[in-house]
């Protein structure tokens, strides 16, 4: 046993508390990253010729109002939002919740992992998986995008990730990404002959090719399943709701139905 998998089953065994809190702070880090990915990807894309330069480093994390840059202790996951009450520490302005809770979540899904998952190697793929869908889920819900930036790293990984670890036959990641993107591709296709509209988008093609490089293709369409129907439930009702047809973003249901089918597969529940 390598000293890396005896920290950890000492760690899970013997101080599971310390496991999760040590996890949960990870998390909220991760989190604190993946707001400024998901505030400023969309931004980036969209970005125009004239408009200031933009970075997931530049310009420094500052208040929108005021440019007030923060300080390191304005910067601290979770912490800083609730000492400073939500609120600009220079003008008062308030600081989006959204980036709380997206701290919040994380630190409490790397926590879960740290529960579920059997060994470190699994741990941390599952700890990629979930910051990449989280970030791939919000900026779907919110601006209707599943940037390149995500997807493709997010396939690259999956098949790298199932090359070095054998949990899944490589050659079954490569069939799982290449029959992923496809069969969106097929049914975008036959959609669009049908009815003339565009049900989904290319991002949604890529997304599930990346599910498919870390899952591989036999849950292929167990995966689909559940995000279709999770989709046509919760669309249904907000489009109920609303009293109109709204377009719905695909992304968060196959990245939740993916998430549940990969801890499925890799918790030591299942195992
Ligand atoms: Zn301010």
């Amino acid at each position: 046993m390598s000293s890396t998998e005896q920290l950890f089953f000492l760690l899970r065994e013997e101080h599971l508390w310390l496991f999760c809190l040590l996890s949960a702070v990870l998390g909220a880090i991760v989190g604190s990253f993946l707001g400024v990915v998901i505030e400023r990807l969309p931004l980036m894309i969209n970005h125009r010729q004239g408009e200031p330069e933009l970075s997931l480093a530049f310009p420094r994390s500052h208040c929108s109002q005021c440019q007030h840059v923060l300080y390191w202790w304005e910067n601290v996951p979770i912490v800083s939002w609730l000492v400073l009450r939500g609120r600009c520490s220079q003008c008062q302005t308030a600081i989006p919740v959204r980036l709380l809770w997206i701290e919040v979540t994380t630190a409490l899904l790397f926590c879960l992992m740290a529960i579920l998952m059997p060994s470190p190697e699994r741990l941390l793929s599952a700890w990629i998986l979930i910051g990449f869908l989280l970030a791939l889920s919000l900026i779907d819900w919110w601006h209707m995008l599943l940037p390149d930036a995500l997807t493709q790293p997010l396939l690259w990984l999956g098949l790298l990730i199932n090359a070095c670890s054998g949990v899944i036959k490589l050659s079954d990641a490569v069939y799982g990404a290449v029959a992923g993107y496809l069969c969106l591709w097929l049914l975008y296709w036959l959609f669009r002959g049908l009815t003339g509209k565009e049900g989904l988008g290319y991002g949604d093609f890529k997304l599930l090719a990346a599910l498919g490089a870390w899952l591989g293709w036999q849950v292929l369409p167990s995966l689909c399943l559940i995000a279709g129907l999770s989709g046509i439930v919760i669309g249904g009702w907000q489009a109920w709701r609303a009293g109109k047809q709204t377009p719905l973003p695909f992304g968060p249901y196959l990245s939740i139905s993916g998430a549940i089918i990969f801890i499925f597969y890799n918790s030591h529940i299942y195992l």
